[in-house]
């Protein structure tokens, strides 16, 4: 009786001779094509990690390296919907490398439309004195923004420890532990203003359907926002001003579907406001002063 699905990756051919990393990434795209938008670049990094080497360096001098035996379990891990971001234990974000784990999201590269919005307000300018991240997670937008403005620094603030430990843990190896502080808490952050406030809240409505890759995976406390995706941005609007310093400004994340009812809630506030799209064009970031 012939299997269902066929074997990921003999580690011989049918000649006796090993399989190379260029034949074991064609054949795992191939079965990850049935779940990932992004089967072949999945499998590259997945290669890359199971060889030790950046995806850079594997595709330009690697390919014919033998496959090595760890690439067939990641393989299986990403076909169970893990993301590849968690199975690496990295995720590049703007110009900087995260290590990421499932306490904390995986940065997306439609959060840095944040920084870019932050980069055009400072344009001209030495940059922000002070950034404060609310709900940091892995850190990501803090240290993004410190890496673009060398003397900036700053505080992430956010209700997990276990996301704490990950932020502190990238700012040391990032070398910012000088610049940048992280501490528990919520939307009131620290009790301090601040020139700069990125913030990319739990934004996803209770009964929106998920990838499983995200539902499964990824943390809960990070993505629900009550029955309409809005109740973080709800309580998030009257706490903001009074954490932004004078020409400052807050860069918020929101669903390409909330531009509209998010940006009312700040309105409300007295924000002026504009909406920055993503790189596919979404509404994506509300641009508060
Ligand atoms: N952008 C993420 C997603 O669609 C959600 C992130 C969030 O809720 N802040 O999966």
């Amino acid at each position: 009786m012939p299997p269902a699905v066929p074997p990921l990756s003999p580690a011989l051919s049918p000649e006796g001779e090993r399989e190379n990393a260029r034949q074991a990434i064609g054949a795992a795209a191939n079965r990850l094509a049935a779940l990932s938008p992004t089967p072949r670049l999945d499998a590259e990094l997945l290669m890359a990690h199971a060889l030790g080497v950046t995806r850079d360096t594997l595709l330009l001098s690697r390919l014919d390296d033998a496959a090595p035996d760890a690439f067939a379990a990641l393989v299986e891990r990403r076909l169970r919907h893990e993301p590849v971001a968690y199975i690496t234990g990295t995720r590049d974000f703007w110009t900087i490398t995260l290590a990421v784990g499932p306490g904390v999201l995986v940065p997306r590269p439609d959060s840095e439309t944040l920084i870019e919005a932050a980069v055009d307000h400072f344009a001209g300018t030495a940059g922000p004195r002070s950034v404060l991240d609310l709900g940091t997670g892995s850190g990501a937008l803090l240290l993004a923004a410190l890496d673009q403005w060398p003397q900036s620094g700053g505080v992430g603030i956010d209700a997990s420890d276990a996301a704490l430990v990950i932020a502190a843990g990238n700012a040391a190896r990032l070398g910012m532990t000088d610049r940048a502080r992280f501490a528990i808490g919520g939307w009131t952050g620290n009790g301090a203003v601040h020139d700069l406030i990125l913030c990319n809240p739990p934004y996803i409505g209770t009964g929106e359907i998920l990838g499983a890759e995200v539902r499964d995976w990824e943390p809960a406390s990070a993505l629900f926002a009550g029955e309409d995706g809005l109740d973080d941005y709800r309580a998030i609007a009257p706490v903001l001003r009074g954490q932004l310093a004078p020409g400052g400004v807050a860069c918020i994340e929101i669903g390409s579907t909330q531009a509209e009812a998010a940006s009312a809630l700040f309105a409300d506030q007295g924000f002026e406001f504009s909406v920055r799209p993503d790189l596919a064009g979404r509404p994506r970031c509300l641009v508060l002063a």
